[in-house]
């Protein structure tokens, strides 16, 4: 940036400032920060105050019917769209925003990884009503990974508007892209491959951001038809359900599919030593096959497919899907090269999360759950679909399977901006990981049981230690501009200990409850941070703005001391807070006898600003000992106790 456009830049800031400090109350270091956009929301009754939308809440929505065509012996792509928006704001639009994400890939581009080069996402054509549109001002234009395209007329309220593009890219190989790509052209895993509208949302209009390959994504719900055209043997899972099986499946596998919805028991589809009989799928005069999708309200489609996978099939039982006491099916599926880690298993963990999820949080409302196999290091989430490297022991798959399925509620189902605020779905899917993984090997292993609790004291034990050595960066940092070592710890762990934390301070009740509440109030829609923070508030009936400020905001460390010391015939005992960050304090003093009291120190004390708390205690106190259940975030565990 220029240095005059700097300065100007410098000046717009500090006005801004200066106006969000006149609206605010007297300055409160425990209070969250202003942010006008989101005050704006609130008083146009799109957002509320309560962690809930607004009554004039509202989303856009889009429709894509695709034509997708792969060619494995190029690492080729061909694909034919038409896009349809329909603006349910208030505004009328000018134009639309379009990501094309494979542009990443371009020799140049902007980005925070190192990618393959490819062409990017080269556009053949794009076109409205059949005449072509030209690339320019009045037409569309392409910067970086996103597309602009010009409207003729504004687009009102409550009306739509449609165009065609077609397009075509390669592949990039496999550890060669962030999320996708291809293994020898054997497998194909493929996602951020076609143009999708970016968000337009009630707080800041368009939110149509660059790839830079780090930070993930924001995107709005859509209903999506996929037709996607393979060489004969190959299979394709895709997000959505599969609308013409008799035409690309042989009856073999229809039938074992069947099975898979009625039986308990892990169904071979397609078993070790029948990958590559032929037998398993159908094709057309031409070689060919056409698999048909249709996915609806889901925020992104992705596809698998191999001619080298095995493909295993279950089901698992979605509590209350269809209503109260109205349980529903979900189909749950594996595909994989044979003999790739504990991959056999993957589909028994898969169903273990989703039924886990389901009865815990939300009912799963998709008709399949696929885990696909290979291209990655790690995991990532697409709807009703992950895509996990190998993922080495059974333990180690099963808690990334894990991982990946909880991002089906966050940020699939609770449409959440993961580039603004990456620790709203990795750290809230971090937190349930923990906990799924520990009831699942608690059913199998009985000698490495751990209650919730247990997983809540081991999260906070660890995040404290941590904290002390390195206090990281704030959690509510942009994903592509936090520096990559603390982005991890800032978006991960962080935020999973500083929820396990929050469940001590508001009990079980809640604080699950008002998770549940904030899923279903937040479902196929876009909650910002100050959304997640009023849920909790609601549900506990009083101002955690303190908590949020401390530990998402800041990154403010948490230390308490006690002392005891003897005047005269007196003892007194002073607790004293060290750091920024305060709790509320249990004080537990131990006398001569062995006989415990208990003191209580509300949150309060600390929030007037007081540094220090002393007080006369009982005469016969011995020993005294602050946070004695370890509830809390504290960084120096040493002073904790004292005794005479
Ligand atoms: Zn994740």
């Amino acid at each position: 940036m220029p240095w005059i456009r700097l300065l100007i830049a410098v000046a717009l800031a500090a006005t801004a400032t200066n106006l969000s400090f006149a609206q605010s109350d007297p300055f409160d270091p425990f209070g969250l920060p202003r942010d006008q956009e989101f005050s704006k929301a609130i008083e146009a009754g799109t957002r509320s105050a309560k962690g809930e939308p607004g009554p004039k809440f509202w989303t856009n929505t889009a429709a894509y019917d695709i034509e997708v065509e792969i060619i494995p012996d190029e690492a080729l792509v061909r694909g034919k769209a038409k896009l349809t928006y329909t603006n349910r704001s208030p505004r009328a639009l000018r134009r639309l925003q379009v990501h094309l994400r494979q542009n990443l890939h371009l020799p140049g581009a902007q980005r925070t990884r190192t990618v393959e080069t490819t062409g990017g996402f080269e556009i053949d054509a794009v076109t409205r009503d059949g005449e072509a549109m030209r690339r320019g001002r009045r037409g569309y234009r392409v910067r970086g990974t996103v597309m602009t395209v010009q409207l003729p007329e504004r687009l009102a309220s409550g009306e739509s508007t449609s165009f065609e593009i077609s397009w075509h890219f390669t592949v990039p190989r496999a550890g060669r892209a962030p999320r996708m790509g291809h293994e020898n052209k054997k497998v194909f895993y493929l996602g951020y491959w076609y143009p999708q509208f970016a968000v337009y949302d009630d707080v800041s209009g368009w939110v149509a951001e660059q790839y830079l390959g780090n930070g993930e994504f924001y995107m709005g719900y859509a209903d999506y038809r996929l037709a996607v055209t393979v060489p004969a043997g190959w299979i394709v899972r895709a997000t959505g359900e599969l609308e013409n099986a008799a035409e690309v499946l042989s009856e073999r596998s229809q039938e074992r599919l069947r099975t898979a919805m009625e039986s308990r028991d892990i169904v071979k589809v397609i078993a070790r030593d029948e990958i590559g009989d032929g037998l398993a799928t159908k094709a057309d005069a031409n070689g060919k096959s056409t698999w048909i999708f249709r996915a609806e309200q889901v925020r992104d489609v992705a596809i698998s497919t191999s001619n080298q996978y095995a493909w295993d099939a279950t089901h698992a039982v979605v509590k209350d899907r269809d209503g109260e006491g109205k349980d529903g099916k979900c189909r749950i599926e594996a595909v994989y090269e044979p003999g790739t880690g504990a991959w056999n298993r993957a589909a028994e963990f898969a169903r273990h999360t989703i039924e886990w999820m389901s009865r815990e949080v939300y009912p799963y409302p998709w008709p399949h759950m696929t885990a696909c196999e290979g291209i990655i290091g790690g995991g990532m989430e697409y709807p009703m679909m992950t895509l996990c490297g190998s993922g080495g022991r059974a333990r180690g798959l099963q808690g990334l399977i894990a991982h990946e399925l909880v991002h089906m509620w966050f940020p699939m189902i609770v449409g959440q901006n993961e580039k603004w605020d990456a620790w709203m779905d990795e750290g809230t899917t971090s937190f349930y990981e923990g906990l799924i993984e520990a009831e699942f090997w608690k059913s199998e292993d009985m000698t490495a049981a751990e209650s919730r609790a247990d997983v809540t004291k081991r999260t906070i034990r660890g995040m404290a230690r941590r904290l002390a050595r390195n206090p990281g960066a704030p959690c509510v940092g942009h994903a592509d501009f936090t520096p990559r070592g603390a982005f991890v710890a800032a978006a991960y762990g962080k935020p999973s200990a500083v929820l396990h934390q929050l469940r001590n301070l508001l009990g079980d009740e809640i604080f699950f409850g008002a998770l549940r509440n904030y899923v279903a109030k937040w479902a196929y829609k876009h909650p910002r941070r100050q959304d997640f923070f009023a849920a909790f508030e609601t549900a506990a009936g009083r101002d955690l703005g303190w908590y949020f400020r401390a530990w998402h905001h800041e990154v403010w460390t948490f230390d308490q001391a006690v002392a005891l010391r003897r005047e005269g015939d007196e003892v007194i005992a002073t607790v004293k807070n060290l750091q920024s960050a305060v709790m509320p304090t249990t004080l537990v003093l131990t006398l001569e006898s062995g006989e415990t009291e208990t003191l209580e120190i509300p949150v309060d004390y600390w929030l007037q600003g007081n540094r220090e708390w002393s007080q006369k205690v009982n005469t016969k106190t011995a020993k005294a000992r602050i946070d004695p259940e370890r509830l809390w975030l504290d960084s120096d565990r040493d002073n904790d106790e004292a005794s005479l």
